[in-house]
């Protein structure tokens, strides 16, 4: 193993808003706190190890990511700090910033010839029994989603999430004969007869247009709503109206759904 420090790093201190590193707990700098390990047998993934006792951390990496460009380091430096605890993790904006900063990583990686870490393959079929929820079934506002915006022409396969999930997402996956197929997942929060028809179908247009306009990279910084794709987004009608019903209820469907996997995890053990 060897040892790198991303020496070309400018300097803490004067410019250190160019690490994108939270400075830390007390006066000690980040160099006392993440140490970045070169790891020549590790391919396609990174990983960090936290001492909890002391707050060090060790970042370990593929040699392909020992002296990427500066956007891409920081991106690094920012995932290695991200914080530790599970209710941190829980948070949407927490997996939210930590999905955009590996698919940044990731997509300097493959730009640099490293192929994708082979998913799991498995049969997509079998999203197509779970699309129907408590009130709305996915493939059915997907499908009239299609016909309006798309011409009928995108083509993913769509799921609920997680009874208590906040955030919805696409990707893109592999299948058992190694073709790569999309896959919506929508909130589970929304899979509820509270949820006004406006508020599904924008949900899911939204993620529909990520299909449609993927991420481009500007500058090595991935834009994901650009430009383009809100003028996209536009289009759908109620998408203010969407946007304010969400603001004002959100926080009850999370508590209801909260409470609805709470019972069924009791109803579970008894
Ligand atoms: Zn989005």
């Amino acid at each position: 193993m060897q040892q790198t420090s991303y020496t070309s790093a400018p300097p803490r201190g004067r410019d250190n808003r160019h690490t994108g590193a939270q400075p830390a707990r007390g006066c000690a700098g980040l160099d006392d706190l993440l140490e970045i390990v070169v790891n020549k047998r590790m391919k396609k993934t990174w990983r960090v190890q936290v001492n909890f006792k002391t707050g060090e951390r060790i970042l370990t990496i593929p040699a392909v990511l020992a002296n990427p460009p500066q956007e891409v380091k920081d991106c690094l430096i920012r995932w290695a700090m991200m914080p530790m605890t599970r209710r941190a993790r829980r948070n949407s904006e927490f997996v939210k910033t930590k999905r955009e900063l590996e698919a940044t990583i990731r997509a300097y990686m493959e730009s640099s010839g490293v192929a994708q870490e082979r998913k799991s393959r498995l049969n997509p079929n079998i999203f197509e029994h779970q699309t129907k929820g408590f009130a709305y079934d996915l493939r059915e506002i997907f499908d009239a989603l299609n016909r309006a915006y798309f011409k009928g022409e995108l083509k993913s396969y769509i799921r609920w999430g997680q009874a208590d999930s906040r955030t919805s997402y696409q990707a893109t996956r592999t299948d058992k004969d190694g073709n790569s197929f999309n896959l919506i997942t929508i909130s589970g929060v929304y899979d509820s007869p509270q949820v006004p028809e406006y508020a599904i179908y924008g949900l899911v247009y939204h993620e529909m247009l990520h299909i449609a306009i993927p991420p481009r990279m500007v500058n090595s910084r991935r834009v994901i709503h650009g430009r383009d794709f809100k003028a996209a987004e536009k289009k759908y009608p109620f998408l203010d109206q969407w946007a304010e019903w969400e603001r004002e209820n959100m926080g009850r469907l999370v508590k209801n759904a909260k409470r609805r996997v709470k019972k069924a995890k009791a109803a579970a053990k008894r």
